[in-house]
């Protein structure tokens, strides 16, 4: 078996990875950095979304107001004690500071403000309000400010730019990078974690091209068609299991950054409640590996049921003119929340189910909006919705027993939402007045928006707790909150700013906020 040595052990390479790797290196330690797959993780399959504000530079070349203190009051809406007020208010101080040390690290923004309502901008755009900013009950408690900083890149290309950066960046400070090595077990001695072991193959491996090639595709497909992504990852995995050998790497302080357990069946039997039936976001690895191996040196874990499912009902922008209902006929919310907030009211409160009911002129113009506001992974889903992906009637009534909707209900729904608009009174769901409008002219339209795994309308979604962690330090927490020693966590592997509720940007900026804060201290401990 080979052995090494290093001050600092990294297990797995996305971005709580890559930073805390940078951090740690840029500290003057020696770095070994391990992932079982080729480096990358959720994070370069990722939209490249880092939720950032307090006046970052392209806040400022947008023309847009924030402070720190602006941003803290609208995020503590969202994270709700998910870490402290001190903790989040230092996560607000350091935000623009963020976004500077990322761009001297190699990522790439730009301040082109996105105009209309969306989930994830066009390439005209890198700047846009990614989350409830705009939206109530949010609203009331900050100024709104778009706060989603978009790595530049083509398409879904900024997830992979962005940690291509990064990675370029850990390589100049000389962290070593092992891929396709598999940790499996922790070294504890004496009650301190000093190393890990792990499997291994080399790159010069003979089954290294094929490996790579069946894992690109099963990886992407998984994350879209998980049966048959599940199929092609398990023969990658028996190419590698075929080759791997054992090994080790000792080292002072080992940061486990290796993701969460959207694709641990059993995990997401355990802890998935309502979210059970989502489209698993992320890789193979997120199998629950780093948190189990944590568990099992004495850490804790906490918010394990938490989990996001991403039901983007734009764009296009007019999608959010219509009425979202429950199958009782009740309205859901408002529409204009953040798509993870709207599926959280449906997983609370209508067993996860629920029917976008829009009107012919909403439709028209939601139509006409498709090609200029879509990227084209976002095409496909319209195409879909706008043929076969919908219900169609010529009056409320029909289309209720059409979606199996109490009639009376619906109805009652939709003239309430027509007379505070047209009284002037507002909707009384408190939708922005910008994007109400009546539903009154036939046919009118359902689409289904339950929380369902389903490749033509997927609804992807992650895992937002993990381990206990030290909000200073980064380090591993016993259930009696003292640390375990030489042991730290980062990113979705643990507890973080994003773990009662995700917005758009919030994963990668938690991933960079925790990880540089591992690696720091972490590299801390031997300096
Ligand atoms: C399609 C998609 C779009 C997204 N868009 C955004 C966005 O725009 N903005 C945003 O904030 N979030 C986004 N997210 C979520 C975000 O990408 C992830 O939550 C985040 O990247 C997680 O970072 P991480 O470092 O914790 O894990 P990862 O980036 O997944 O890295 C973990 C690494 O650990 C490795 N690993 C696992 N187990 C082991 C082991 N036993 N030994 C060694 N290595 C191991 C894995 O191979 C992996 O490379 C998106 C996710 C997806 C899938």
């Amino acid at each position: 078996m080979g052995s090494t040595t290093h001050d600092v052990v990294v297990v797995g390479y996305g971005i709580a990875g890559v930073t805390a790797a940078i951090e740690a290196a840029e500290a003057g330690a020696r770095v070994l950095a391990i992932d079982r797959g080729y480096g990358g993780g959720a994070t370069a399959l990722s939209g490249g979304i880092v939720y950032a504000g307090g006046g970052t530079r392209y806040q400022k070349a947008a023309g847009v107001r924030d402070t720190p203190e602006n941003m803290y009051e609208y995020l503590r809406q969202e994270v709700r004690g998910a870490v402290s007020d001190a903790t989040l208010r230092r996560f607000c101080a350091m935000s623009a500071a963020t976004i500077d040390w990322l761009v001297e690290h190699g990522a790439q923004f730009s301040g082109t403000l996105c105009p209309y309502k969306t989930s994830y901008p066009t390439d005209r755009h890198y700047l846009y309000h990614s989350g409830n900013e705009k939206a109530w009950p949010f609203v009331e408690h900050a100024e709104p400010a778009p706060r989603g900083h978009r790595q530049v890149a083509r398409g879904l290309g900024s997830g992979k730019a962005l940690y291509a950066a990064l990675r370029a960046a850990a390589e100049r400070v000389g962290v070593d990078f092992r891929p396709l090595s598999r940790v499996h077990e922790l070294i504890v001695e004496d009650g301190q974690v000093s190393g890990v072991r792990y499997s291994t193959v080399g790159l010069d491996a003979p089954i290294v091209r094929r490996h790579a090639r069946v894992s690109v595709v099963g990886g992407k497909l998984a994350n879209w068609m998980p049966a048959v992504g599940t199929r092609i990852n398990a023969h990658a995995d028996a190419l590698w299991q075929g080759s791997a050998v054992a090994a080790e790497a000792r080292a002072g302080a080992v940061i486990l950054a290796a993701g969460g357990f959207a694709f641990s069946g059993p995990m997401m039997a355990e802890h998935a409640n309502g979210f059970a039936d989502i489209t698993p976001l992320g890789t193979v690895g997120d199998d629950g590996t780093a948190i189990r191996l944590g568990v099992a040196a004495g850490g804790s874990t906490s918010h394990m049921g938490r989990m996001t499912a991403w039901r983007f009902i734009n764009p296009p922008a007019a999608m959010t003119e219509g009425v979202a209902v429950g199958p009782s006929g009740e309205r859901i919310a408002n529409e204009d929340l953040y798509g993870a907030a709207l599926a959280q009211e449906m997983v609370e409160h209508h067993q996860g189910r629920g029917f976008l009911v829009m009107d012919a002129r909403q439709w028209r113009k939601a139509r006409s909006q498709v090609l200029v506001q879509s990227q084209p992974f976002q095409l496909a889903q319209s195409a879909y919705l706008f043929s076969v992906g919908h219900r169609k009637a010529a009056s409320l009534g029909e289309l209720a027993s059409g979606i199996s909707v109490p009639a009376e209900a619906l109805d009652a729904t939709v003239r309430t939402y027509n007379e505070g608009i047209r009284s002037g009174q507002g909707d009384p769901a408190h939708k922005a007045p910008e994007l109400c409008s009546p539903i009154e002219e036939a046919p009118f339209r359902a689409v289904d928006i339950s929380i369902r795994n389903s490749p033509a309308f997927p609804a992807p979604g992650m895992t937002l707790g993990g381990l206990r962690v030290d909000e200073e330090t980064g380090a591993v927490l016993r259930e009696d909150d003292t640390p375990v020693p030489g042991l730290y966590a980062a990113g979705r592997s643990a507890v973080g700013v994003c773990s009662n509720g995700y917005l758009s940007g919030m994963a990668l900026a938690d991933g960079i906020f925790s990880g540089r804060r591992a690696g720091a201290t972490a590299s801390g401990a031997f300096h």
